[in-house]
């Protein structure tokens, strides 16, 4: 049954909504140059224009690089880990601070619930930044030699679907380890970067340490081109990531990936029915479906699939969605038409397939990119939507019987980011995490995130680690 809420939402006069004329360069706010234009960017939840915002040009982005060599060379590398950690607490801190503030642009911006980026998104990129902190002056006791070095100028380009955590993920790693940077955020979300960039000044982080170029793909071409640059890292789509390792190949600058996925959410028939279905929901339907790990393919036991797909049809029956401002949103609105289209794309393709689609009763707003919770059943291994991320909020559902089963149609796909199992049984977790091929299982859980926990994936899902000790590694001269 669904309760029935009076709208509860947020206020959005806590940020300021203003055209962002400036591109973040040493330290300050300054205009973009020759070959530089302007993008708006929009509300997904209404189409209404946010803000203007600077296409960074090749100029700029020179200008980027070279304010990033200027610091690590006078400042940041040379300056004790101690002393680097202060500022690293200190953004952790402000963060905290101004986390409604954050939380409502990111929202506005992204088409997120403001539930997920109050109690999720803001709340992860600070403990991302304190984790780091701790690490700066600590790096000889990491498992990487007495002193590890710093690479240098680090490149570093992030998605639209965890804007401001994604930028924690970048960027706390590499301050901490010494690395000055240069941040492209996506052309769709680019104002909690923009934000990052007044707290980086309100932190009196020394100019040039960060530096943030708003642009599209050519922008983030030039950066990741840029003789420059040291080291690149890259999260988003596994086609610009293998651009991307075609540039850097040339070059003998480091690259860390995080690209794709498709993973398998497997659940056994002595899970506890109710506890899965919420991790199923919480795998494919937290952030609309952008996220790269999504358990957007679930494999149930044949033994229990009448149940599960009872049990969830019932549960995405009382899932909200509307206005992402509204405290009791489940369900936000797609990040682009650009996204929209794609997700319709592949959703019509299983139909052509031969799959069954179902999704609970929902009214969709009149303006804004949206669609609704989607489960396809009948889905075989060969249909589309079985193989390719769709990066939304659709799930393909898939039956297995035997554990044997469930590991080969789990690892039949090019990626391997993340996978969930679920079973009463310890012995058949570790069993199954044992044979599956993902960078991350887990187990009776879904999505849950920890600075400490390293993150990354095999095969096409890239390479390379974020989080925990294992991260520092991509940010240090190990070899
Ligand atoms: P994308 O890979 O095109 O964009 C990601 C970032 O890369 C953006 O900042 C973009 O401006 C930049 N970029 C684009 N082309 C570039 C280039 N040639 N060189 C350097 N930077 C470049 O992703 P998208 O178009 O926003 O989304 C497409 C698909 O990618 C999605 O449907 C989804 O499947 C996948 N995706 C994955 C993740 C993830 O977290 N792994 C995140 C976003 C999108």
């Amino acid at each position: 049954m669904k309760f029935e809420y009076a709208p509860a939402p947020e206020s959005r006069s806590i940020v300021s909504l203003r055209d962002w004329n400036g591109l973040f360069i040493g330290g300050e706010f300054v205009p973009g140059t020759g070959g530089s234009g302007v993008f708006k960017t929009v509300s997904p939840a209404t189409e209404e224009v946010l803000a203007e915002v600077t296409s960074a040009g090749a100029e700029d982005v020179d200008r980027a690089v070279a304010a990033a060599r200027a610091a690590y060379e006078r400042t940041w590398s040379v300056m004790p880990g101690r002393e680097r950690g202060k500022y690293l607490f200190r953004i952790a801190r402000i963060l905290q601070e101004r986390s409604r503030e954050l939380a409502v642009l990111e929202t506005l911006d992204n088409g997120k619930p403001i539930r997920e980026s109050r109690d999720v998104d803001v709340p992860l990129a600070a403990a991302h930044f304190f984790y780091h902190a701790g690490w700066s002056d600590k790096l000889s006791y990491a498992g990487y030699g007495p002193s590890p070095r710093p690479l240098g100028v680090a490149g570093q380009v992030i998605p639209w679907n965890f804007p401001l955590l994604m930028l924690a993920w970048k960027i706390a790693p590499a301050l901490a380890c010494g690395n000055t940077v240069v941040l492209k955020p996506a052309e769709t979300t680019p104002l909690t970067a923009l934000l990052f960039a007044e707290i980086c000044q309100q932190a009196d982080l020394p100019p040039g340490v960060v530096n943030i170029v708003t642009g599209a793909g050519d922008t983030g071409r030039l950066l990741v081109g840029h003789p420059g640059i040291d080291k690149v890292a890259f999260t988003g789509s596994t086609e610009v990531g293998k651009e991307i390792a075609r540039t850097c190949a040339r070059s003998r600058r480091r690259l860390t990936l995080e690209l794709g996925g498709k993973a398998a959410n497997v659940v056994f028939d002595d899970a506890p029915v109710d506890q899965a279905v919420e991790g199923i929901v919480n795998g494919i339907f937290f952030n609309q479906g952008h996220v790269c790990c999504a358990g957007s393919r679930l494999l149930v036991q044949e033994s229990a699939a009448e149940d599960v797909l009872a049990a969830l049809r019932r549960r995405m029956a009382t899932l909200r969605l509307g206005d992402p401002l509204d405290k009791n949103t489940d369900v936000g609105a797609i990040n682009s038409a650009k996204q929209l289209a794609k997700i319709r794309t592949l959703a019509e393709s299983g139909d052509a397939d031969g799959a069954q689609r179902w999704s609970p009763p929902c009214v969709l707003p009149d303006r804004g990119f949206w669609f609704p919770p989607t489960v396809f059943t009948g889905v075989s291994q060969a249909h589309r939507i079985a193989r390719e991320e769709i990066f939304g909020p659709v799930l393909s559902v898939l039956t297995f019987r035997t554990p044997a089963e469930a590991v080969e149609k789990a690892n039949n796909t090019p990626y391997g980011l993340s996978a969930g199992v679920w079973t009463e049984k310890g012995s058949r977790i570790l069993w199954m995490a044992g044979r599956l091929r993902a960078g991350v299982v887990w187990a009776n859980t879904f999505n849950r995130f920890d600075p400490s926990s390293p993150f990354g994936g095999y095969k096409e899902s890239g390479y390379g680690r974020e989080g925990g000790r294992h991260g520092l590694e991509a940010y240090l001269d190990v070899h």
